[in-house]
């Protein structure tokens, strides 16, 4: 029991931490908190994601990138362009690491407006921190663990971060319904999204880039955004102003045959940092 429940704790805290802080807040800056909770928020994700931490900063020129470039040679993560998931994801990292190292000098509109903390984002950014995490979670399930087959988990936990991001990346790209006409091969992967907690309404998300709310359709669900509502009433976050979604049936047909189609000013085709 305390394995699963570790589990579905290191798995939730994870995906709710990459698409709240890391992706509407870090990459797209959908609403607005307080440097505290920004802090909270920051050491929340460090902590859930724990071997795979992803840093805000390389998470949002990435992201940013994916927008701009979606579905083109010069997009972090198209299936177009990959055989597997795997081999996808194998060539993200090499993009995130030369962005994380500073190798590569990224376009002057994809800096900027994404949290920073010098500790966790540089000093306990290493593989020292990574394994250490990992021998806890070992340690974890040697002290818990009732039979041989639950260590199979244990590179869920080692990856998570990477395998939400393959989740999201392949399928949400590959698999599923569009809403929208739009010039990418975004899809809609599960009108209630339990899996990565909204991330699968990538045509959604793709239209409307800087909506927190990441479902349109009346069956659709995005756990997360009922979670920022809640965040809301309680005055933690602030979404007033933000972008809201609208659908039609006719937005699923190509420009000429829906004049308002939705991609007139995407904002986050082109990201304004702050
Ligand atoms: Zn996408
Ligand atoms: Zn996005």
């Amino acid at each position: 029991m305390p394995i699963l429940a570790f589990f579905v704790t290191h798995y939730v805290l994870s995906i709710f931490s990459q698409t709240f802080f890391l992706h509407r807040y870090s990459a797209h800056r959908m609403f607005r908190m307080s440097v505290g909770w920004e802090r909270f928020f920051h050491l929340l994700t460090w902590l859930s994601q724990g071997s795979s931490y992803l840093q805000p900063r390389a998470y949002a020129i990435l992201h940013r990138m994916h927008h701009a470039y979606s579905d083109t040679p010069k997009d972090p993560h198209s299936p177009r362009f990959f055989g597997t998931a795997f081999g996808m994801m194998w060539h993200t990292k090499d993009v995130y690491l030369d962005v994380l190292g500073r190798k590569v000098e990224p376009e002057a509109r994809f800096e900027g407006g994404y949290p920073h903390w010098a500790l966790l984002d540089e000093t306990l950014n290493n593989m020292y921190v990574a394994v250490a995490f990992g021998t806890a979670y070992v340690l974890f399930y040697m002290h818990y663990a009732t039979s041989p087959w639950q260590y199979l988990l244990l590179p869920v936990h080692f990856l998570m971060g990477p395998m939400h991001g393959a989740i999201v990346n392949w399928g949400g790209h590959k698999y599923g319904y569009r809403n929208f006409w739009n010039k990418d091969d975004s899809r809609n992967t599960l009108p209630f999204d339990i899996v990565t907690w909204g991330e699968l309404f990538q045509n959604n998300h793709h239209t409307f880039g800087m909506a927190p709310n990441f479902a349109v359709r009346s069956f659709e669900v995005d756990p997360t955004y009922q979670v920022m509502k809640a965040l809301q009433a309680f005055g933690i976050i602030d979404m007033r102003g933000a972008q809201v979604m609208r659908w039609r049936p006719e937005d699923r047909l190509a420009p000429a045959a829906s004049p308002l189609a939705l991609h007139e000013a995407n904002p986050a085709d082109a990201v304004a940092a702050e």
